[in-house]
């Protein structure tokens, strides 16, 4: 087992969870099966109770757990699926170690944050290594080096680097910032030699520097960095801000970062292999035309909120070869400004993702009435589904005071109602409906079909569902269910004679990958190019659209 450790200097923000991907597919690339486990020292147990403008986007896994969004990153740049288990907190690892103390388990010692902390947070990332079976585990510090909170992680992976065997086993790369001043556009490297400072202080040696910014590092400037840090030059490498984050592995590639890790690290790998990789790029930078997709949601201030639905445009682009633009609208402002709804009724495709809380919640109705009595295409997911079926319910059925149980309790037609299996005894943290379930899906549906089969598994996270009630009079009107969990809660809802609208219970976000947009983003993209026309897709997905251009309502 190896571990490459990824901590960052001076400020946060500087795209280390993208630098602890890219490193990762760089290993993955020349088939050495890695995984990664993300360290985030704050408090929370989870990022399940977080809100996502300060944090942005909460990010699923397949087995429920809540993480930070870097393990969406990961789970895209792997093109695999995380357990939850690498996902470290400081409040995990405190719950654990005081459920230990108070079952007796340090035989009456003094529980300390070294050994006792420090020791648990070993064995969870050793345990964690030991279960993916991989043959390298990275793992990323979340926050700065010099933060209160993640002392303990880095005194543990300290520890952890003597009990591995040294650092042949175990690499340290520093992320750090090397701003541009000045009228003259000099690059400074002060600010890398105190954070590489800092972290010699805590006795980690740093075997890499990725310096952010956009300087280009001379070579007397990386012989400037290798000399205060200690590095040998050719691992002082530069990441500047590229056009997609997924050119940054193939980037880190041509500067030999993948084959001096190995070679520290000494791992056999094979040659790299990035033919689907490069594909995906090429079609990527060549878009045949953009398509301008609405979102209407309240986070809009903070675009990391809602990280995944755009990472799965990025996919569609990729792999369609469609380029897009997204519109954001708050949605409070739809209901209170005229020009905004002009503007979102001028789109291609509006897009309604989840949320929690009344805000907003009208306005993201007032949406998803616009994309049906206009035949805009239309994807609603979760919060964006569920007020689509209040839409329904009010405006096709004519029940007026419809609306979620979520936002008025008292409601006499509740067409979103809490899940039974909810106790409001229970707490917030980690008790929604949550993680990978069964979905299947109405033959003959437009899911069915963009799916191209009948059952599929996909992550959820919600409290609340459609009221079954509705559900056979909405059908009448047109409005009809096609998706459903096999114990028969409302996955999906569809509207006939629309060239595509569409709303799901479930999160498509989480599981669209680079080298696999998901099939809804893609069907929206497709449906948005067909209201579009004169979009030419990418050559190979063209034949496949031809076949099944009822997907696009074409
Ligand atoms: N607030 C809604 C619920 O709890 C939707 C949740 C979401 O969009 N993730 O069911």
């Amino acid at each position: 087992m190896r571990y490459v450790v990824v901590t960052g200097g001076v400020i946060s923000g500087l795209g280390k969870g993208i630098t602890t991907s890219s490193l990762a597919r760089l290993l993955k690339a020349r088939g050495i099966p890695v995984t990664v486990v993300k360290i985030d020292p704050y408090l929370n147990v989870d990022a399940g109770t977080m809100n996502p403008y300060q944090h942005g986007e909460v990010f699923v896994l397949d087995d429920g757990t809540e993480v930070d969004l870097d393990l969406g990153n990961y789970e895209r740049f792997l093109g695999e699926s995380l357990p939850g288990t690498h996902n470290l907190t400081t409040g995990k690892v405190y719950r654990s170690v005081i459920e230990k103390e108070r079952r007796g388990d340090y035989l009456g010692n003094t529980v300390q944050i070294i050994p006792h902390v420090t020791g648990e947070v070993k064995r969870m990332l050793r345990e964690a290594a030991e279960r993916s079976k991989a043959e390298v585990v990275l793992v990323e510090v979340g926050g700065t080096v010099g933060d209160i909170e993640s002392m303990p992680f880095l005194e543990a992976l300290r520890e952890l680097q003597q009990e591995v065997g040294g650092r042949e086993r175990m690499a340290f790369v520093h992320t750090t910032l090397v701003p541009v001043v000045g009228a003259v556009g000099e690059a400074k490297t002060k600010p890398t030699q105190h954070s590489v400072r800092e972290l010699r202080s805590l006795g980690i040696q740093p075997d890499m520097i990725v310096a952010r910014g956009p300087a280009v590092l001379t070579p007397d400037l990386k012989a400037k960095i290798s000399l205060f840090c200690d590095v040998p030059t050719e691992a002082v490498i530069a990441v500047p801000d590229l056009p997609t984050v997924y050119q940054v592995p193939l980037h880190l590639e041509s500067q030999g970062v993948g084959e001096y890790l190995c070679r520290r690290l000494g791992l056999a790998g094979a040659p790299p292999e990035w033919g689907a990789w490069n594909q995906f790029l090429e079609t990527y930078a060549h878009p045949r035309g953009e398509v301008t997709l609405g979102v209407v949601g309240k986070y809009v201030q903070l675009k990391d909120a809602y990280l995944s639905h755009i990472e799965a445009f990025h996919h569609c682009q990729g792999t369609l070869g469609v380029g897009f633009r997204l519109r954001w609208f708050d949605s409070e402002d739809l209901v209170r400004d005229l020009s905004e709804r002009r503007a979102l009724e001028a789109t291609d495709g509006i897009l309604v993702p989840g949320g929690y809380g009344t805000r907003g919640a009208e306005g993201k109705i007032a949406a998803a009435e616009m994309a049906r009595t206009r035949g805009i295409p239309f994807l609603g997911i979760c919060l964006g589904f569920q007020m689509a079926t209040v839409e329904a319910v009010r405006h096709l059925l004519g029940f007026e005071d419809a609306n979620s149980s979520e936002f008025d309790p008292h409601t006499p037609h509740p067409a979103v109602t809490l899940l039974d299996t909810q106790d409001s005894s229970q707490g917030l943290g980690g008790t929604q409906r949550l993680g990978s379930q069964p979905v299947d899906l109405v033959e003959g549906s437009l899911l069915a079909r963009l799916y191209g089969r009948s059952q599929v598994f996909e992550r959820h996270r919600h409290r609340y569902e459609v009221n079954p009630e509705f559900v056979g009079p909405l059908a009448q009107r047109g409005f009809v269910v096609s998706a459903r969990s096999p114990d028969g809660r409302v996955e999906g809802f569809e509207m006939t004679g629309h060239p595509f609208y569409l709303g799901v219970q479930y999160h498509p976000e989480f599981l669209s990958r680079p080298q696999g947009p998901h099939q809804l983003f893609q069907g929206l993209v497709r449906a948005a190019v067909a209201r579009r026309q004169g979009i030419p897709l990418a050559k190979e997905e063209s034949s496949r659209v031809a076949a099944s251009s009822a997907v696009a309502g074409a």
